[in-house]
Protein backbone atom coordinates (compact mmCIF):
# COMPACT_ATOMS: atom_id res chain seq x y z
CA UNK A 1 0.00 0.00 0.00
CA UNK A 2 1.76 3.05 -1.36
CA UNK A 3 1.14 5.87 1.37
CA UNK A 4 0.15 9.39 1.12
CA UNK A 5 -0.09 12.66 3.15
CA UNK A 6 -3.48 12.91 4.99
CA UNK A 7 -4.14 16.49 3.34
CA UNK A 8 -3.89 15.01 -0.44
CA UNK A 9 -6.11 11.89 0.64
CA UNK A 10 -8.66 14.40 2.04
CA UNK A 11 -8.50 16.95 -0.78
CA UNK A 12 -9.19 13.96 -3.26
CA UNK A 13 -11.57 12.01 -1.01
CA UNK A 14 -13.95 15.13 -0.12
CA UNK A 15 -13.68 17.24 -2.99
CA UNK A 16 -11.98 19.92 -1.14
CA UNK A 17 -9.21 22.12 -1.33
CA UNK A 18 -5.71 21.83 0.75
CA UNK A 19 -6.56 24.54 2.00
CA UNK A 20 -10.13 23.97 3.45
CA UNK A 21 -8.79 20.62 4.57
CA UNK A 22 -6.14 21.96 6.42
CA UNK A 23 -8.85 24.46 8.39
CA UNK A 24 -10.45 21.19 8.80
CA UNK A 25 -7.59 19.51 10.54
CA UNK A 26 -7.15 22.23 12.72
CA UNK A 27 -10.53 22.05 13.76
CA UNK A 28 -10.64 18.80 14.96
CA UNK A 29 -12.92 17.10 11.81
CA UNK A 30 -10.30 14.31 11.61
CA UNK A 31 -9.32 11.20 13.33
CA UNK A 32 -6.63 9.03 12.26
CA UNK A 33 -6.59 5.50 13.46
CA UNK A 34 -9.26 6.50 15.63
CA UNK A 35 -6.99 9.12 16.91
CA UNK A 36 -7.47 13.07 16.79
CA UNK A 37 -4.77 14.34 14.36
CA UNK A 38 -4.26 17.60 12.80
CA UNK A 39 -0.84 16.88 11.25
CA UNK A 40 -1.21 17.39 7.33
CA UNK A 41 1.55 16.17 6.10
CA UNK A 42 0.59 12.11 8.53
CA UNK A 43 1.38 9.63 6.35
CA UNK A 44 -1.08 7.50 5.31
CA UNK A 45 -2.50 4.25 3.14
CA UNK A 46 -5.53 2.15 1.92
CA UNK A 47 -5.51 0.35 5.47
CA UNK A 48 -5.14 3.51 7.68
CA UNK A 49 -8.85 3.95 9.46
CA UNK A 50 -9.88 7.59 8.75
CA UNK A 51 -12.58 9.03 10.12
CA UNK A 52 -14.39 12.96 9.31
CA UNK A 53 -16.86 14.33 11.75
CA UNK A 54 -17.55 11.11 13.21
CA UNK A 55 -18.04 9.25 9.67
CA UNK A 56 -15.86 6.79 8.76
CA UNK A 57 -14.41 7.71 5.65
CA UNK A 58 -12.20 4.64 5.01
CA UNK A 59 -11.70 1.13 7.21
CA UNK A 60 -9.96 -1.14 5.36
CA UNK A 61 -8.09 -4.53 6.58
CA UNK A 62 -5.22 -5.99 5.45
CA UNK A 63 -6.15 -9.79 4.46
CA UNK A 64 -3.80 -12.16 4.30
CA UNK A 65 -4.92 -16.04 3.47
CA UNK A 66 -3.53 -19.47 2.96
CA UNK A 67 -5.84 -21.81 0.34
CA UNK A 68 -5.25 -25.11 -0.38
CA UNK A 69 -6.41 -25.18 -4.06
CA UNK A 70 -7.49 -28.36 -5.81
CA UNK A 71 -7.06 -29.62 -8.89
CA UNK A 72 -9.63 -28.31 -11.28
CA UNK A 73 -10.07 -25.26 -10.02
CA UNK A 74 -8.47 -21.97 -11.68
CA UNK A 75 -6.03 -19.22 -10.67
CA UNK A 76 -7.66 -16.58 -11.52
CA UNK A 77 -11.04 -14.15 -10.47
CA UNK A 78 -13.67 -14.89 -12.68
CA UNK A 79 -13.78 -17.86 -14.97
CA UNK A 80 -16.64 -18.33 -17.31
CA UNK A 81 -16.10 -22.17 -17.27
CA UNK A 82 -14.32 -23.38 -13.54
CA UNK A 83 -14.82 -22.61 -10.40
CA UNK A 84 -12.14 -20.42 -8.95
CA UNK A 85 -10.19 -19.64 -5.82
CA UNK A 86 -12.17 -17.35 -4.94
CA UNK A 87 -15.07 -19.30 -4.88
CA UNK A 88 -13.90 -21.39 -2.34
CA UNK A 89 -13.36 -18.25 -0.10
CA UNK A 90 -15.76 -17.11 2.20
CA UNK A 91 -15.22 -13.60 3.31
CA UNK A 92 -16.96 -10.20 2.81
CA UNK A 93 -13.92 -8.56 1.47
CA UNK A 94 -12.88 -11.34 -0.42
CA UNK A 95 -13.74 -9.32 -4.25
CA UNK A 96 -10.52 -7.29 -2.65
CA UNK A 97 -8.23 -10.05 -2.89
CA UNK A 98 -5.50 -10.68 -5.88
CA UNK A 99 -3.75 -14.18 -6.00
CA UNK A 100 -0.12 -14.25 -5.45
CA UNK A 101 1.42 -16.32 -7.51
CA UNK A 102 -0.63 -18.55 -9.58
CA UNK A 103 -0.83 -22.32 -9.94
CA UNK A 104 -1.92 -24.53 -12.96
CA UNK A 105 -5.70 -25.49 -13.52
CA UNK A 106 -4.24 -28.80 -12.66
CA UNK A 107 -2.12 -27.98 -10.48
CA UNK A 108 -2.08 -28.40 -6.20
CA UNK A 109 -1.74 -26.92 -2.88
CA UNK A 110 -0.70 -23.86 -1.70
CA UNK A 111 -2.03 -20.06 -3.30
CA UNK A 112 -1.35 -16.92 -1.16
CA UNK A 113 -4.29 -14.47 -1.32
CA UNK A 114 -4.38 -10.69 -0.16
CA UNK A 115 -5.55 -7.00 -0.67
CA UNK A 116 -1.84 -6.10 0.64
CA UNK A 117 -0.20 -4.90 -2.99
CA UNK A 118 3.16 -4.61 -1.13
CA UNK A 119 2.81 -7.90 0.91
CA UNK A 120 2.66 -9.56 -2.62
CA UNK A 121 5.26 -7.70 -4.50
CA UNK A 122 7.80 -8.68 -1.79
CA UNK A 123 6.58 -12.26 -2.19
CA UNK A 124 6.82 -12.14 -6.36
CA UNK A 125 9.79 -9.96 -7.07
CA UNK A 126 12.26 -11.74 -8.70
CA UNK A 127 15.50 -10.19 -6.80
CA UNK A 128 13.94 -11.33 -3.54
CA UNK A 129 14.55 -14.86 -4.85
CA UNK A 130 11.11 -16.35 -2.28
CA UNK A 131 11.73 -20.26 -2.83
CA UNK A 132 8.86 -21.89 -4.21
CA UNK A 133 8.63 -25.74 -3.39
CA UNK A 134 6.84 -28.21 -5.13
CA UNK A 135 6.24 -32.08 -5.15
CA UNK A 136 6.41 -33.45 -8.76
CA UNK A 137 5.32 -36.71 -9.77
CA UNK A 138 6.61 -37.53 -13.41
CA UNK A 139 5.38 -40.45 -16.12
CA UNK A 140 9.21 -41.65 -16.39
CA UNK A 141 12.33 -42.77 -13.89
CA UNK A 142 14.20 -39.98 -12.79
CA UNK A 143 18.12 -39.99 -13.21
CA UNK A 144 20.96 -37.61 -12.16
CA UNK A 145 20.95 -35.46 -14.91
CA UNK A 146 17.53 -33.87 -14.07
CA UNK A 147 19.40 -32.20 -10.94
CA UNK A 148 22.14 -31.09 -13.24
CA UNK A 149 20.11 -29.65 -15.63
CA UNK A 150 17.77 -28.26 -13.25
CA UNK A 151 20.74 -26.50 -11.45
CA UNK A 152 22.28 -25.26 -14.38
CA UNK A 153 18.90 -23.71 -15.75
CA UNK A 154 17.46 -24.11 -19.04
CA UNK A 155 17.11 -21.85 -22.13
CA UNK A 156 13.79 -21.14 -23.78
CA UNK A 157 13.86 -19.61 -26.81
CA UNK A 158 10.38 -18.56 -27.17
CA UNK A 159 10.70 -16.18 -24.38
CA UNK A 160 14.66 -15.85 -25.09
CA UNK A 161 15.10 -16.39 -21.11
CA UNK A 162 17.30 -19.14 -18.91
CA UNK A 163 15.87 -19.95 -15.74
CA UNK A 164 17.53 -19.38 -12.54
CA UNK A 165 18.94 -22.55 -10.44
CA UNK A 166 16.39 -25.13 -9.44
CA UNK A 167 17.08 -26.84 -7.11
CA UNK A 168 15.75 -30.69 -7.94
CA UNK A 169 15.77 -33.57 -5.32
CA UNK A 170 14.78 -37.00 -6.70
CA UNK A 171 12.13 -38.13 -3.96
CA UNK A 172 11.69 -41.44 -5.48
CA UNK A 173 11.72 -43.36 -9.07
CA UNK A 174 9.23 -40.88 -10.03
CA UNK A 175 9.02 -38.63 -7.86
CA UNK A 176 10.98 -35.67 -7.10
CA UNK A 177 10.90 -32.18 -4.71
CA UNK A 178 11.68 -29.17 -6.78
CA UNK A 179 12.61 -25.64 -5.21
CA UNK A 180 11.97 -22.40 -8.01
CA UNK A 181 12.71 -19.01 -7.01
CA UNK A 182 10.75 -17.64 -9.99
CA UNK A 183 8.14 -18.55 -11.95
CA UNK A 184 7.27 -18.75 -15.34
CA UNK A 185 4.48 -19.64 -17.16
CA UNK A 186 4.19 -23.30 -17.04
CA UNK A 187 8.13 -23.86 -16.15
CA UNK A 188 8.17 -27.14 -14.09
CA UNK A 189 5.96 -28.75 -17.39
CA UNK A 190 8.49 -27.06 -19.69
CA UNK A 191 11.46 -28.05 -17.97
CA UNK A 192 10.53 -31.65 -17.43
CA UNK A 193 9.06 -31.51 -20.90
CA UNK A 194 13.39 -31.16 -21.71
CA UNK A 195 13.18 -34.45 -20.96
CA UNK A 196 10.18 -36.33 -22.67
CA UNK A 197 8.71 -36.73 -19.39
CA UNK A 198 4.92 -35.84 -18.91
CA UNK A 199 4.29 -34.02 -14.83
CA UNK A 200 1.58 -36.50 -13.96
CA UNK A 201 0.86 -34.32 -10.60
CA UNK A 202 2.22 -30.88 -9.15
CA UNK A 203 1.73 -29.69 -5.91
CA UNK A 204 3.23 -26.77 -4.29
CA UNK A 205 3.87 -27.22 -0.17
CA UNK A 206 5.41 -23.59 0.36
CA UNK A 207 6.33 -19.94 -0.57
CA UNK A 208 8.63 -18.50 1.22
CA UNK A 209 8.28 -19.27 4.82
CA UNK A 210 4.58 -19.94 4.15
CA UNK A 211 3.64 -23.44 4.29
CA UNK A 212 0.85 -25.38 3.19
CA UNK A 213 -0.72 -25.96 6.90
CA UNK A 214 -0.74 -30.10 7.45
CA UNK A 215 -4.28 -29.78 9.28
CA UNK A 216 -5.85 -27.03 6.05
CA UNK A 217 -7.76 -30.12 3.91
CA UNK A 218 -8.00 -29.72 -0.33
CA UNK A 219 -10.45 -27.00 -0.87
CA UNK A 220 -9.93 -25.34 2.65
CA UNK A 221 -8.41 -21.83 3.39
CA UNK A 222 -7.45 -19.71 6.44
CA UNK A 223 -6.00 -16.50 7.47
CA UNK A 224 -2.96 -16.02 8.52
CA UNK A 225 -2.00 -13.19 10.62
CA UNK A 226 0.79 -10.63 9.89
CA UNK A 227 2.11 -9.27 13.02
CA UNK A 228 4.48 -7.24 11.89
CA UNK A 229 5.19 -5.66 8.77
CA UNK A 230 6.95 -8.09 6.48
CA UNK A 231 8.05 -5.63 3.98
N1 LIG B 1 5.12 -24.89 -12.79
C1 LIG B 1 4.12 -25.35 -13.57
O1 LIG B 1 4.36 -25.87 -14.65
N2 LIG B 1 2.85 -25.22 -13.13
C2 LIG B 1 2.54 -24.69 -11.93
O2 LIG B 1 1.36 -24.62 -11.58
C3 LIG B 1 3.59 -24.21 -11.14
C4 LIG B 1 4.88 -24.32 -11.58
Amino acid sequence: AASNRLDRFLARRLQRSLKQIRLDLVKGRVKVDSELCDEPAQLVNQFTRIDYDGQVLQHNQPIYILLYKPVGVVCATKDAQHKTVIDLIDHPQKHQLHIVGRLDLNSSGLVLLTNDGRWSSALTDPKQKVPKVYEVEVEQPLTASYVTAFAEGMYFDYENLTTAPALLTILSTRTARVVLTEGKYHQIKRMFGRFRNPVLKLHRISIGHYHLPSDLHVGEWRKHYVKVAVY
